[in-house]
């Protein structure tokens, strides 16, 4: 399923916010290991709502690991630590095994970031509608594309594209020293500031701006997680991944699959697929 894949130079554009993160990044990560994707599971796809995965896996792992800091914590009637419990076992038996991943799932309370109304169903392990057409991803997703990303390396500079309401931003906020979160829908990059703001996370960084470009000006990146399907990967995010980094994105259009890609060399780029997915569009441009 591997190819290679030579490219071309990516357009520089766009936005940076100030960088008050001075923690330095070590340069170049060593790959710590090979290639942990899971076997692509055939068939039974059967369409949900978006940013989910079509066929659930099934596997089980041990359970162990410590726990990072929470975040501070609403008095909101719902018991979401106990809520966010019960969804990082459920993602133990889905098969995510990373602990740093399932610690900043646990330390994320999400339903701070969806509307009132939804947030009772915030801990199921669903998308849910965030406006403007978009959806916050299923948990399952989040975890999964930051653990395949990460590949048990310390990260140093993460990108996601598409913040929508900033949940999985806040999430690689607990596995990456700085994180640059781009989002094309204004209103979103706005409402994922506010909905972000109360937990500080002095590592995140929010631009506007069309994420298909990247952040030229923060690369490169050590880990890259798309949350959402162009027809194919842009070239300008494979270019702003560092070497021995690794890119995560769904990749389709009615029919999606998740890609992870990892850089191999200056010129060289290494493509994994994954499970299939349902994700909302990438999109060129910016919408004010
Ligand atoms: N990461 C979010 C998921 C948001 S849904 C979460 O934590 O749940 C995907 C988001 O990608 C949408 O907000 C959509 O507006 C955004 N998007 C689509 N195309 C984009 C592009 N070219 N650049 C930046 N964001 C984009």
């Amino acid at each position: 399923m591997d190819r290679r894949k030579p490219l071309t130079p990516a357009a520089a554009h766009t936005v940076t916010p100030a960088n008050s993160n001075t923690r330095v990044s070590t340069g170049r990560l060593p790959v710590a290991k090979t290639a942990s994707s899971l076997p692509v599971r055939p068939g039974e796809a059967k369409p949900t709502n978006s940013n989910t995965r079509i066929a659930p896996a099934r596997v089980r792992v041990p359970v162990a690991g410590p726990a990072r800091p929470a975040a501070p914590e609403p008095n909101h009637g719902l018991n979401s630590e106990r809520m966010r419990s019960a969804l990082v076992a459920r993602l133990r038996t889905q098969g995510i095994a990373d602990e740093r991943v399932l610690a900043a799932v646990q330390a994320i309370p999400r339903h701070r970031f969806v509307d009132e109304a939804l947030a009772s169903r915030a801990y199921e392990d669903a998308a849910l509608p965030i406006g403007h057409g978009q959806t916050i991803s299923q948990p399952w997703i989040v975890a999964r594309m930051i653990a395949a990303a990460r590949n048990g390396r310390e990260l140093g500079k993460a990108l996601e594209v598409g913040t929508g309401c900033g949940y999985q931003a806040a999430v690689l906020a607990g596995v990456a020293r700085e994180v640059y979160s781009i989002e094309r829908i204004k209103a979103l990059h706005e409402l994922a500031r506010n909905r972000l703001r109360p937990f500080k996370l002095a590592n995140v960084r929010l631009v506007f701006g069309d994420g298909m470009q990247g952040v030229p000006s923060a690369a490169p990146f050590d880990a890259i997680v798309v949350a959402a399907a162009g027809l194919k990967i842009p070239d300008a995010l494979l270019q702003q991944l560092a070497v021995g980094g690794r890119l995560v994105a769904p990749e389709g259009g009615a029919r999606q699959r998740l890609v992870m890609i990892e850089r191999t060399g200056a010129q060289s780029w290494v493509r994994t697929e994954l499970e299939p997915v349902r994700f909302v569009p990438l999109q060129s441009g910016v919408l004010l």
